[in-house]
């Protein structure tokens, strides 16, 4: 599990990873890496390759022959990583027949853990996550932001060296998301894991990560990497912060081209057709 064998060896690396379905290219020759305790984000046009990024990290997806992935300094299989990540896909995949704290520990049970000391550990986090009191209600009872909290909850259980999130925020209002931001923010200084994190709002990329990488539109790169000085803790204020805005204008400028070739090539396309 110790990923500090050499000071600075990042955690992960993809070089010139590629992704193709059938016709479709999703990645082409993304380069990224990861140094252990930090919290990345990825942002990029709809449609980008993030979930296809998202899938290879997860050990889900195999890329392309030509690409490599390397884990804390060793060449490995996509596959290989799956026992090294825990990962929160788009959707929230709460079972609607487990109770919270059953949904929480879902993971780390099917992983060998005893139900009872399970549901002892989570009993103790519950209130850390927002979730006191709650431990016996469905998914179906609970609010938008409550559920994504017992997914991310389940996350954070299984602990592995690499927290993989995709859009979790992603389908909540404004309001319940910049709650979940901070409350993510505070989880995450507490608990010192190191977090790919995919969005696509550049707020959320900006306020959340220790480096921006940018994506371009498909085929999948990584555009531009802008590192994110801004202090920590960090505070809602920080959304007018001049230099927030100073970010905020040059991600936005890089992602704004690549979305409009997106949406032009779906233009061309449609009238082609
Ligand atoms: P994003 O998450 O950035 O919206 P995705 O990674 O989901 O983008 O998709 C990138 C492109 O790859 C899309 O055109 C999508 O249709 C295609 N794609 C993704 N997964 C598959 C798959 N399993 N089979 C075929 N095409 C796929
Ligand atoms: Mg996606």
């Amino acid at each position: 599990m110790s990923s500090l064998n050499t000071p600075n060896m990042p955690l992960l690396e993809l070089k010139s990873v590629s992704k193709t379905f059938g016709e479709v290219r999703a990645l082409s020759g993304l380069d990224m890496s990861i140094a252990p305790g930090e919290l990345i984000t990825v942002v990029g046009p709809s449609g980008c390759g993030k979930s296809t990024l998202f899938n290879i990290v997860a050990g889900l997806e195999e890329p392309d022959y030509g690409g490599a992935l390397h884990f804390e300094g060793r060449s490995c299989h996509a596959f290989e990583l799956l026992g090294r990540v825990s990962f929160m896909p788009q959707r929230d995949l709460l079972l609607p027949w487990r109770t919270v704290i059953d949904n929480a520990i879902l993971a780390i049970e099917v992983e060998g853990m005893p139900r009872a000391q399970a549901r002892a550990m989570a009993l103790k986090m519950l209130p850390e996550f927002g979730l006191a009191g709650f431990e016996n209600q469905y998914p179906h009872q609970l609010s938008g932001g409550m559920r994504q909290r017992v997914a991310l909850m389940r996350t954070f259980m299984f602990k592995r060296d690499l927290m993989l999130l995709d859009e979790p925020f992603g389908a909540l209002d404004a309001l319940t998301r910049t709650m979940m931001q901070r409350w993510l923010l505070d989880v995450w200084q507490k608990h010192r894991r190191t977090i790919l994190f995919i969005t696509h709002d550049v707020d959320e990329a900006l306020f959340l990560g220790d480096r921006v990488l940018a994506m371009s539109a498909r085929p999948g790169k990584i555009k531009l990497e802008l590192p994110v000085s801004l202090p920590r803790p960090r505070r809602p204020e920080l959304l007018t912060d001049p230099e927030f805005i100073r970010l905020k204008r040059i991600l936005l400028e890089a992602i704004e081209e690549e979305s409009m070739k997106s949406f032009q090539a779906t233009e061309a396309r449609a009238l082609g057709a």
